[in-house]
This record gives C-alpha cells, structure tokens and sequence, in this order.
C-alpha cells in the first residue's frame, strides 16, 4: 500500500473510538484495525449489566454494524492477533504471518481479569467476565445454579451480585480486604453498598482471603475454601479480583513498560511513532502515573489521540477520568480519582438511596461518589475538569 497511514490494535472503546474519531476529524489516510476477537466490535460495560440480564442483545452490544466499517474505509482484521512491532520497518506483524505498514500505530490492547493463581481455578463452574463469550457462557450457567459465591468485591463482582440477588439466587460475596470496592471508593460509598447488598439478601465476607476453589472429585467446582479453613457452598464461582494491562506486545516489541505502556502526556511511548491509549496506558496526571480502567478516559484518550494524527497538533491529554455502575435500581457515579484523600463531605441521606460523597485532598476537592444524583454527577465533572 503506498499509504501505510493508521494501525490501531485492539477494538474496545478505545481502539474503535481512535478509529471512527480518525474518520468523523476527516483523516484521510488508511486506518486499520486489529482485533484478536472474533466478533464485531463491542461494549464491554453491558456485558455485567443489560447484556448478562437479557435485555441487551448481541446487536446493542456491538459499536456499529458490519457495514459502518466499510462505509468509513475502515480496515477492520478480525481473530488475528498482532505479535510483534518491528518498530524499524514501521510494520505490525499479525499471528496469521500477515505484516501492516504503518505512519502511526496505536496500542489499545486494554486489560484482561486477575483470575488469581488461585488452585481450582480451572474448575468447570468457575467464571471470569471480560468477553462476550464469558457472558454468554456465565448467563447460561447463572440460570441452572443455586449457589454463588463471588470473589472479590469489586465493581464487577457487585453487578453480578445485585443481578443474581434479583433472580433469587443464594448470592455469597467473598472479599479479602475490609471493605467492598476499597480501591475506588470512600468508606462511606462502600458502607453504603455493602449495607444494600445485605437487605437484598446477599451474604458478605469481608477480610476472608480465599485459598483456592475445591472440586467434586468429576472436575466441577462445590465450594471455596477460605484461608480460615472453612468451605463455602458453592455450584457456581465468579472470580472477579481486579485487571492487569495487556503490555506484552509492548514489551516484546522494545517500548517501555511499567503496569502498563508507558506514555507521555500526549499519548506517546517511548517510539515516538507508536501511541497507547485505555486501559492500556499509564500516563502522568497530577505528579504521578495513572492508569484507569473506565470508558470515559478510553473514549477521551481515542479522541485525543485521532485529534493528533489528523492535524498534526500535539496533544496534552488532561481529562478526569469518570465511571459509573448499575446495581438494580442503583446508579452509583465516580467524577475523579479518590486516591489518597484525607477528607469526606456526605451530601444527602444514604437511607434514602440518594446521596452524594465530595472527597478532598487538603483543601482540593478531587473526586464526586454520587449515587441516584446525575446533575450532582454532571457538575462534578465540570468542576473537576482542569481549564
Ligand atoms: C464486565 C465489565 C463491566 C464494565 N463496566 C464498566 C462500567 O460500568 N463503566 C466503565 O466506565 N467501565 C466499565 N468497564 C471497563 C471498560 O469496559 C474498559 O475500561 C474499556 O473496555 C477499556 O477499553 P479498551 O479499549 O482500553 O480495552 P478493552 O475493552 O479491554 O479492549 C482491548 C481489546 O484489545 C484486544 N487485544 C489485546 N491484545 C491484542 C493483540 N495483541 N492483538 C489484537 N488485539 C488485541 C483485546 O482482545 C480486546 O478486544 C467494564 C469492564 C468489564 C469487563
């Protein structure tokens, strides 16, 4: 091809963003994107929400249709895996031997779920959720079990959790540390959902590390063993313990990496020809390094990213990232990074579902937990955002 243009490799919010946002600027290069995946790009946050429930199908689930693929002349290699960068060349060598000649290549390569060294791991009955197929096989297997433990408090773990309780199923959740949702929350935000997960009927455990998941001696899971000793019943186990960065294309390929592909505030890795955006990415933010797991800063990074290609102006990527979940009738959303704060201003009563928590660092508000309060989340942002 005489015009290498855009490689982009991965398809999730941020890879197909980059993508569509490449053509909607009016890039006119070649763009190609690279799937491992088989399916049609999709949306990963319906898959423990409307998807898993059934009242999202396969069709809202994907970004857009076949078509809007060719419509835009955008390339899209699907089930082929990239390998490697031969950064010299400027290619991306495919799994299926096949090389693409690149301008620009972006790395969207996302994260994949911890599912814990744990023994028993392999058991059938025993589930992660990250892809359209563990969906699917999950919901499957959701519908037949009784028992379901989940390990690992986190957001994930909670949406399937508050989904089960609505089917009437014996729902345990296993955490290891004290509190649920520890690492993106304040203790008054976790407080809130633990306690609502008590009245709908679901069993907590917190400060319970697991030691491993035990079988039925026919290769099916019945039960997870605590550290303590005890084992708790079990026919169906979901492990939900958190996500690392996919790097290691990165790494084989010479970039830098650190939990995750390190980049500048632009976008860059250390080859300047090659950008990282998502999940994917550690980028610096206020001092430090941060790498964010949530569809607002995939979206905006994608946006940043395409903004750059198509006009040639360096970008200083400043967003604050931004997240929500859905929990029956539950809408918690997050406006900054709590991370270290030292201060929390409750707003609004928890026992009546609605309420709002301002986390401050010293004087500096940096983070909004609101739950049922959309404007309250809504001018969060725009507080927050940096001018
Ligand atoms: C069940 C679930 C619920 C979620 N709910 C929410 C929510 O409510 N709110 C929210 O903000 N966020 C949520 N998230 C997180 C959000 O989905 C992610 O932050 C977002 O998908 C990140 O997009 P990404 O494109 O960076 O990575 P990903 O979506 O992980 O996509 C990366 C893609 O790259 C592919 N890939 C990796 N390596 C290669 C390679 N070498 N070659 C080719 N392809 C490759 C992967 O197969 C994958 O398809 C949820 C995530 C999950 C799993």
């Amino acid at each position: 091809m005489d015009q290498p243009g855009v490689v982009i490799v991965g398809a999730g919010h941020a890879g197909f963003t980059a993508a569509a946002s490449l053509r909607q600027k009016g890039y006119a290069g070649a763009v190609t994107l690279v799937t491992a995946e088989d399916d049609l790009p999709y949306q990963r946050p319906p898959l423990s929400k409307g998807y898993l429930a059934g009242s999202i199908g396969g069709q809202r689930l994907a970004f857009r249709p076949a078509d809007f693929y060719e419509r835009r002349r955008i390339d899209l290699r699907r089930g082929d895996p990239a390998e490697w960068i031969d950064r010299e060349a400027k290619a991306l060598i495919l799994s299926s031997g096949q090389s693409l000649r690149y301008d620009r290549l972006v790395l969207a390569t996302g994260s994949t779920p911890r599912t814990a060294a744990l023994p028993g791991a392999g058991l059938d009955g025993v589930f992660r959720l990250h892809s359209r197929a563990d969906a699917d096989a999950l919901r499957e297997r959701l519908a037949v079990a009784h028992h379901l433990v989940i390990v690992g408090g986190g957001f994930i773990g909670l949406e399937i959790a508050a989904h089960a309780r609505g089917q009437d199923k014996d729902v345990t959740v296993v955490e290891s540390t004290d509190r649920l949702l520890g690492r993106a929350v304040s203790t008054a935000t976790s407080a809130f959902f633990h306690a609502t997960h008590l009245s709908w009927g679901c069993r907590v455990l917190l400060g319970s590390p697991v030691a491993g998941l035990v079988g039925d001696g026919t290769g099916r899971v019945r039960g997870v063993r605590l550290q303590e000793g005890s084992v708790l019943h079990a026919d169906l186990v979901v492990v939900g313990v958190g996500a690392r960065a996919n790097t290691e294309l990165a790494e084989r390929s010479g970039l830098s990496v650190d939990n995750g592909v390190v980049v500048d505030a632009g976008l860059r890795t250390s080859d300047p020809h090659v950008h990282a955006i998502g999940d994917c990415a550690r980028y610096p933010s206020g001092g430090r390094t941060v790498r964010y797991e949530c569809v607002e800063n995939a979206v905006g990074q994608a946006h940043a990213v395409a903004e750059e290609l198509t006009t040639g102006r360096p970008q200083n990527y400043r967003r604050i990232p931004s997240f929500w979940s859905d929990q029956q009738d539950l809408k918690l959303q997050i406006a900054g990074d709590s991370t270290g704060h030292d201060r929390a201003v409750l707003q609004g009563d928890p026992a009546e579902g609605s309420f709002a928590v301002r986390c401050f660092q010293g004087a500096t508000l940096v983070a909004v937990e609101s739950v049922n309060r959309p404007s309250d989340h809504v001018s969060a942002r725009q507080q927050l955002q940096p001018a």
